[in-house]
């Protein structure tokens, strides 16, 4: 019986304030932090400590909010996709961000991935080749109160030549080659994610680090993104 009463009264706790669920959410995304995000490996804890406060559940489309906690992909419209929690901790991880660092994004989507990464480093530039996402972006990232975002409507092949160097680069989409701009505006000892891959299903997640004029290349696992069009799709098949 006390159990009970426990359980209700902490139901109602859950359930009641301000009636926006805000807590079920945050209970959520701790639950998302702790068994999809550090028990798969992921360590770094400024990314934990980023995952743990970026709410996912503004970013995906209303119809998904009951499922933003889920670790899955989900549609954000014009038929692209937020990434997967875990894989968005992997490769935030994987760039070995320090807070000084000026970060480049190619797809900025939602958003998401853009308020991860500035949750962790001073500046992030980000570009996204649809207007109509780009701008919803941009709307929702100034409403949350982050001043170190830019986003651009553009084709991210080329890069954002007035902010380089840039210490990280991250592409969100799959592309068959990695834009020769993009290795021209990391900094000596940056490094650079992309799900790399010509299939349509499926990439090779490859991190690039520039050490004296070479590229050092890792291979990071198999992942599944939305392709980056424009340029690249132009560029070297
Ligand atoms: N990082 C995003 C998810 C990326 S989905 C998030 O956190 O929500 C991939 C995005 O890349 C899509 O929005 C797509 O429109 C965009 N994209 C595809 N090709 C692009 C290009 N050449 N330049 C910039 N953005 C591109």
């Amino acid at each position: 019986m006390k159990s009970l009463l426990l359980m209700i009264s902490l139901l109602t706790l859950v359930s009641a304030p301000s009636g926006t669920g805000s807590d079920v959410h945050a209970l959520r995304r701790q639950a998302m932090v702790r068994n999809d995000i550090k028990a798969r490996g992921i360590r770094d804890e400024a990314v934990l400590a980023a995952m743990s406060r970026v709410e996912r559940h503004l970013f995906v489309d209303r119809r998904y909010v009951d499922r933003a906690y889920e670790d899955q992909p989900l549609p954000i419209g014009e038929g692209q996709t937020i990434s997967q929690p875990y894989v968005v901790a992997l490769m935030t991880e994987a760039l070995r961000l320090k807070p000084t660092d000026r970060v480049l994004e190619i797809g900025t989507g939602s958003g998401y991935q853009a308020a991860v990464l500035a949750e962790i480093v001073s500046e992030v530039y980000t570009i996204e080749i649809r207007e109509g996402l780009a701008e919803r972006a941009e709307r929702l990232l100034k409403r949350l109160g982050y001043r170190n975002i830019e986003v651009k409507h553009g084709d991210g092949y080329f890069g954002w030549e007035e902010h380089a160097p840039f210490d990280a680069i991250i592409v969100t989409a799959a592309a068959n080659h990695i834009p020769p701009p993009l290795i021209r505006q990391l900094r000596e000892g940056g490094r650079l994610i992309l799900p790399l891959g010509s299939t349509v299903y499926f990439q090779t997640l490859t991190l690039i680090t520039k050490r004296g004029g070479e590229l050092e290349v890792e291979q990071l696992g198999s992942v599944a993104f939305v392709p980056m069009v424009g340029e690249v799709q132009r560029g070297r098949r």
